[in-house]
């Protein structure tokens, strides 16, 4: 993987982290309550992060995140303004504003919460192979990017840094967190999932599939939906007119919704050894219009800030 940039310095906070996309920092007090999650406007494919980054993305995934949990009826991370009483949270630098999130600090479950609403990818390579998806059989006929009638919920175990995620049985779950947490997990991520992907069919476009991400406030015990929910970085959405589209290669009706534009330019002007290309202007601004694409089609409003100078 390439290096990632050094990250931004922020005005009471200590950067902790940073994974392919996102920035971590903790309250430069040391207080453990608060993690602050900014979204980077990074772009990664093929297991690189490229250049130039897509301005704009960031603070579109953040707001697509948010949108995501107003409407999900179950307690989540983040902190509202203002909160936090004798042990408030240090402010949220301006200059990150659009694209942080400030959340509560949980003890993360090391699972992700993986749903399926159709069988693509390392689900499909699986089922392909065994039959079965995460120990769940599944009926023989099954195409790449066939929608499942009943949406499975298929966990892969968060393996520590540097190691691939690995998809695990609900057995195995079950022994990492404990019955009571792995049947929880479960059932919310379901039940998350199954309403997200009504509503978004409800606006032509087909939710594949996605991860959650739990943890437990330490304080009180609660389990609580942690991460971004819903974004296009962490689920896979489809153009349900592309989608079905019979005179469409199978390979083209499954483009994803975000990342396609870089992934094909990538694929004709780059054979995969060393570094790759820098994107041009333009697959820069194709992309940032996918994205936004997504998030007015999702929620049916422009985004909540203006579009980055190009
Ligand atoms: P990748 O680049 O593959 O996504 P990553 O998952 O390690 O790698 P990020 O997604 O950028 O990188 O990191 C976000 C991290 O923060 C994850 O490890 C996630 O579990 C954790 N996290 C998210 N919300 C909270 C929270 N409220 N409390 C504690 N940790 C959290
Ligand atoms: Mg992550």
């Amino acid at each position: 993987m390439t290096h990632l940039p050094a990250p931004t310095q922020l005005a009471g906070w200590t950067h902790t982290y940073s994974g392919k996309v996102r920035d971590l920092y903790t309250p430069a007090n040391g207080s453990a309550a608060y993690l602050l999650v900014v979204a980077s406007n990074r772009v990664s494919a093929f297991d690189h992060v490229l250049e130039p980054p897509i301005a704009g993305k960031g603070a579109l995934l953040t707001a697509l995140s948010n949108w995501w949990f107003d409407r999900i009826e179950l307690p989540n991370h983040l902190v509202p303004a203002g909160a936090g009483g004798a042990d408030s949270p240090p402010a949220v630098p301006a200059e990150v504003a659009d694209r942080a999130m400030l959340t509560r600090r949980l003890d993360m479950y090391p699972i992700e919460c993986v749903v399926r609403g159709a069988l693509t990818g390392s689900g499909f390579a699986e089922y392909e192979r065994t039959g079965a998806v995460c120990g769940i059989e599944l009926p023989s006929g099954i195409a790449d990017g066939d929608l499942l009638d009943t949406p499975i919920y298929t966990p892969a175990y968060k393996a520590p840094l540097g190691e691939h995620d690995e998809n695990i049985t609900f057995e195995r779950s079950v022994e990492l967190v404990g019955e009571e947490v792995a049947a929880a997990l479960r059932d919310a991520s379901l039940k998350i999932f199954t309403a997200a992907r009504e509503l978004a069919a409800d606006r032509g476009v087909v939710l594949a599939d996605t991860k959650f991400e739990f943890g437990r406030d330490p304080r009180t015990g609660e389990l609580v939906l942690a991460d971004e929910v819903l974004t296009s970085d962490s689920s896979r959405y489809w153009d349900a007119a592309v989608y079905g589209d019979d005179s469409l290669s199978r390979q083209d009706r499954l483009a994803s919704f975000d990342k396609q534009i870089v992934r094909n330019w990538l694929a004709s002007h780059w054979d995969k050894t060393g570094e790759p290309p820098v994107l041009p202007d333009e697959i820069v601004a194709q992309t940032y219009d996918r994205y936004r694409e997504l998030y007015v089609r999702l929620t049916g409003a422009q985004p909540p800030f203006p579009a980055p100078a190009s």
